[in-house]
């Protein structure tokens, strides 16, 4: 490829709204431009990197058995409102309205259109296992959209889904999709971590995520010194004494189960940084003290609750456990739907939940303005506190210590939540409907792309490992006004290029130091310079990595650089 046709607008100033060194590289090595916040156009350079991740995540998706489809990013809202998300979501989706006045929403993820596919075609157990997944634009309507490509409001993920007829078969296929996920991360060069999602307080298996470890990650993990013990700790309040502050205007009122906007609020008002939890709650099951998060995403109605004292005690309530425990849905801890032998413990943040929604007296309905001590009759003040640095590991092993995390994937045990709620039903082998068993399954591609280069860089500019890099070779003649040079370039070009390496060749008349400072921020991984000892056959060969220097012969570089 030709520089001069090639589109790389390079920046010399550092921009002023990029706070990390991804975001500033990516913009300054001409791979993106910001079209609104959140939102970007890759450019050329970038496209080849996204290309050699997505090829990745291909052939190791490909491998588990899965194939490859592509769903519409435009879904109507009647899908939505038959898994219950549309009421849940929250504001994080993007709603928008046909001609006709019909309610839709862009593509946040695809549990609900990939089962009303499936439910229509699939109907036997004989047609399960199937996984499919999908390379695709998403949108979410990111609270904080920030770091570049890390945290956008429209981003590239893979998402894959699978239906199974049994438990056995959702763990086997979760098990290949683990490996399949290690290898890609691996492939693509990154230092990352495979850890239990939603805190270290679970020994789950029902779901991972996999962490790039990094300084800028918005997610801790705690990790043992000692094993292979590693889990997400969730941001949640350490509990303090609980000050009321609004009681005067305190009485109970009935409202209807929380609407998006209602969360909304309640994630502003408590600066809920997460954008998953809204909230978290702790409460005293049978001497134990466990915490239970609400979640605003996926599950918003899945309460689930840990161990939080003691964080080898590993369970996940199952929802209608857990919902049997403190209620039907978010904040239904009234004084009526409390059962006996359970007690809450108030903190601020609980106390200011409490103080907001609860009470599901009545299913569908809540209190606002609830007073824990007045109208809540368990609730009692306690020193808890979350996993951390220092204590012993879970599994005994160790001691914990804590890193940041960048999520470039997820791998989640659905169950058969949107199959109940959809009608995602087969018939088994004794001829009886049996809801679909599912998976899903996701990857940050756009992420990724940012990960790694968080990852590879230095002050000049980004130091792609060699297979990710857009290009493997730049070769510049210094000096396009001298014929030597060019025809020497011209020839390395030709000669790389046939030999099945991609190469880029800087045919621009700009000065020497241009060409240089440009080609450092690109990070191709080795550079060919074309300089005044061509005429004696001789150019320079540049490891970008290391900066290391190699004098070497037109002839030998094919040699050198393979
Ligand atoms: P996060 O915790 O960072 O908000 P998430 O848990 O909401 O991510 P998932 O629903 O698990 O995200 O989506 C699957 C993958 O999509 C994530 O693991 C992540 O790599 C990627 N992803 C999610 N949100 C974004 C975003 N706003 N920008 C870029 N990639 C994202
Ligand atoms: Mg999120
Ligand atoms: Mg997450
Ligand atoms: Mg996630």
């Amino acid at each position: 490829m030709k520089q001069s046709t090639l589109f790389m607008p390079t920046l010399r100033e550092v921009p002023a709204d990029a706070e990390i060194k991804s975001h500033q590289l990516l913009l300054r090595a001409g791979y993106m431009r910001q079209t609104a916040s959140g939102i970007y156009s890759y450019l050329p350079l970038a496209m080849k990197v996204l290309q050699k991740i997505e090829t990745i995540v291909r052939e190791e998706m490909n491998n588990t058995g899965a194939s490859e489809l592509l769903m519409p990013a435009l879904h109507p809202a009647e899908t939505w409102k038959e898994s219950g998300r549309w009421d849940v979501y929250g504001p994080e989706l993007f709603r928008l309205k046909d001609r006709h006045n019909r309610d839709f929403a862009l593509g946040a993820t695809h549990e609900e259109v990939i089962t009303q596919l499936v439910r229509d075609e699939v109907k036997s157990y004989k047609r399960l296992p199937l996984a499919l997944y999908q390379i695709q634009s998403k949108f979410r309507d990111e609270q904080r959209p920030r770091f570049g490509l890390l945290r956008g409001r429209e981003f590239i993920m893979k998402d894959g889904y699978s239906f199974h007829a049994s438990q056995e078969s959702l763990d086997e296929y979760y098990e290949k999709v683990f490996t399949a996920y290690q290898n890609i991360f691996r492939r693509c060069g990154l230092d990352f971590r495979a850890v239990i999602a939603d805190s270290g307080a679970m020994g789950g298996k029902d779901t991972h995520e996999f962490m790039v470890l990094s300084e800028v990650g918005e997610d801790t993990i705690a990790y043992s010194t000692d094993s292979d013990y590693a889990a997400n700790v969730e941001m949640a309040p350490v509990v303090t004494e609980y000050t009321r502050s609004n009681e005067e205007e305190l009485s109970l009122e009935k409202f209807e189960t929380p609407d998006a906007k209602t969360i909304a609020q309640l994630e502003e008002q408590y600066e809920l940084a997460s954008n998953s939890i809204i909230k978290s709650l702790v409460v005293k099951v049978d001497e134990e003290y466990v915490l239970a998060l609400v979640r605003g995403d996926h599950e918003l109605n899945d309460i689930k609750i840990k161990n939080l004292l003691n964080a080898s005690v590993v369970e996940f309530a199952s929802p209608e456990e857990t919902k049997s425990v403190i209620g039907t849905s978010i904040g239904s801890i009234g004084p009526l739907s409390l059962p006996e032998g359970i007690k809450i413990i108030a903190d601020n943040a609980v106390a200011a939940m409490v103080n907001a929604v609860t009470g599901a007296n009545e299913e569908g309905y809540h209190y606002k303005n609830v007073n824990p001590d007045r109208d809540i009759e368990n609730v009692e003040y306690a020193d808890l506190r979350f996993i951390q640095e220092g204590d012993v590991s879970p599994d005994g092993n160790g001691v914990i210590a804590f890193a940041k995390g960048i999520e470039v994937g997820h791998v989640f045990k659905l169950g058969t939540k949107y199959s109940e709620a959809m009608g995602g039903l087969y018939l088994d082998e004794n001829g009886r409907n049996q809801p679909y068993i599912m998976g899903c399954y996701g990857i940050g591609v756009s992420r990724t792309l940012a990960a790694i280069a968080e990852q590879y860089h230095d002050e000049n500019g980004l130091t792609w490992p060699s297979h990710m890099a857009p290009f493997n070779v730049h070769v510049i003649p210094v000096n396009v006004k001298d014929d030597t040079q060019v025809e020497v370039a011209d020839k390395i070009y030709t000669t790389l290029q046939q030999a099945g390496m991609d190469v880029l060749i800087d045919d621009r008349k700009e000065r020497a130091g241009v060409k240089f400072t440009d080609s450092d921020l690109f990070g191709i991984p080795a550079r060919v310079t074309v300089g005044k000892r061509a005429s004696e056959g001789m150019v320079e060969i540049k490891v970008r990595q290391t900066g290391e220097v190699i004098e070497a012969s037109v002839d030998e570089i094919l040699q050198i650089l393979t």
